[in-house]
């Protein structure tokens, strides 16, 4: 049988939180509850963003709480390294190749999504739907010939002032979210034509998701569901580069008080706050009780967590 690899696969922009936290945990039991694997991937595609100070503290944090990877991390334990995607620009540059061979590539001279590409497109963050302003007339039958639009000379360290596109068909992408079913989504409409490669030469996130699941051997991807359309995107990239999606999985955000989702601003379920005022049996007890997996927030143990997910996935009755 196939085995099991799951992963976290945190941005390292500020500490984490219990949302954080909740997802690494659901990851980590759905993968370990079946005898698999599970990576740690530091996602610190965005230099303006990623700090190195803040995925060491990422994994102290993972640590602390008993939440261990098999492979992965800084250091990159493992065969499929290395898991920092700032070190990862040969198989990303490599993906892309194999994308413009296909001819559905096209520079981009736009700014605004340019600009958010290397950032998951968390929901909450606002989508941009790429109109196809600089689409060569070779992929719009409704252009007559390409556009002539003056470059932003933008292009500093050696990179091109151009984004790279991809042309998106406009087709229903569906698959089934393991936990909220079927999905159909049409790129065209959802977020039109996306950027590979940013102006600056940083990876957008949707390139380098795939290429790093794909390559780390990745089955299953738990993520929050601000994400969810993404996986179509996703889909998409996988079908061009010709590698299988993984099954996708997407749980609901933790949200704060007010109903809004947990942001590294949420000062009291900051794992800096946390870990000052309990104990790690607490803070995976809020997150079991989140995840519905014990009735009260009552502090838990992580074995004694993994225990209960798999009496519970065992027993569909009790689900
Ligand atoms: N790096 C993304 C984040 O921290 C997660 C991406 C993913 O799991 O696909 O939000």
């Amino acid at each position: 049988m196939k085995e099991i690899v799951g992963r976290f696969a945190p941005s390292p922009s500020g500490r984490m939180h219990l949302g954080n936290i909740y997802t690494a945990l659901l990851s980590w039991l759905s993968v370990k509850s079946r005898g698999g694997k599970w990576i740690l991937r530091i996602e610190d595609l965005d230099p303006q963003r990623s700090r190195m100070e803040y995925a060491r503290q990422i994994e102290e944090d993972l640590h602390w709480l008993g939440l261990d990877w098999d492979e992965g991390g800084i250091d990159g334990i493992g065969e499929h390294g290395p898991y920092l995607q700032s070190m990862r620009h040969e198989f990303y540059e490599r993906a892309l190749r194999k994308l413009e061979e296909t001819g559905l590539c096209y520079p981009c001279t736009c700014t605004r999504a340019d600009i958010l590409a290397t950032q998951a497109p968390h929901e909450s963050d606002g989508r941009v739907v790429y109109k196809g302003t600089c689409r060569p007339a070779r992929l719009d039958p409704t252009k007559q010939v390409s556009p002539s639009k003056t470059p932003h000379l933008e292009g500093k360290g050696g990179f091109p002032a151009a984004a790279t596109r991809i042309f998106v068909p406009d087709e229903t992408i569906s698959f089934t979210d393991r936990i909220k079913g079927v999905q159909s989504v049409n790129l065209a409409e959802h977020c039109g034509d996306f950027i590979v490669r940013r102006g600056d030469g940083a990876w957008s996130y949707q390139l380098a998701v795939v290429v790093d699941d794909a390559l780390m051997g990745v089955t299953e991807v738990l993520r929050g569901d601000d994400l969810l359309l993404s996986a179509a995107q996703q889909i998409y990239l996988y079908r061009l580069l010709g590698y299988t999606p993984p099954e996708f999985a997407h749980v609901p955000l933790v949200c704060n008080e007010a109903g809004i989702r947990l942001s590294k601003r949420d000062k009291s379920l900051s794992m800096e706050y946390l870990r000052a005022h309990h104990t790690p049996e607490e803070i995976l007890g809020m997150a079991a009780r989140h995840a519905s997996l014990t009735p009260t927030s009552a502090p838990v143990s992580l074995p004694d967590i993994l225990d209960i997910y798999k009496a519970i996935h065992s027993n569909p009755q009790i689900q």
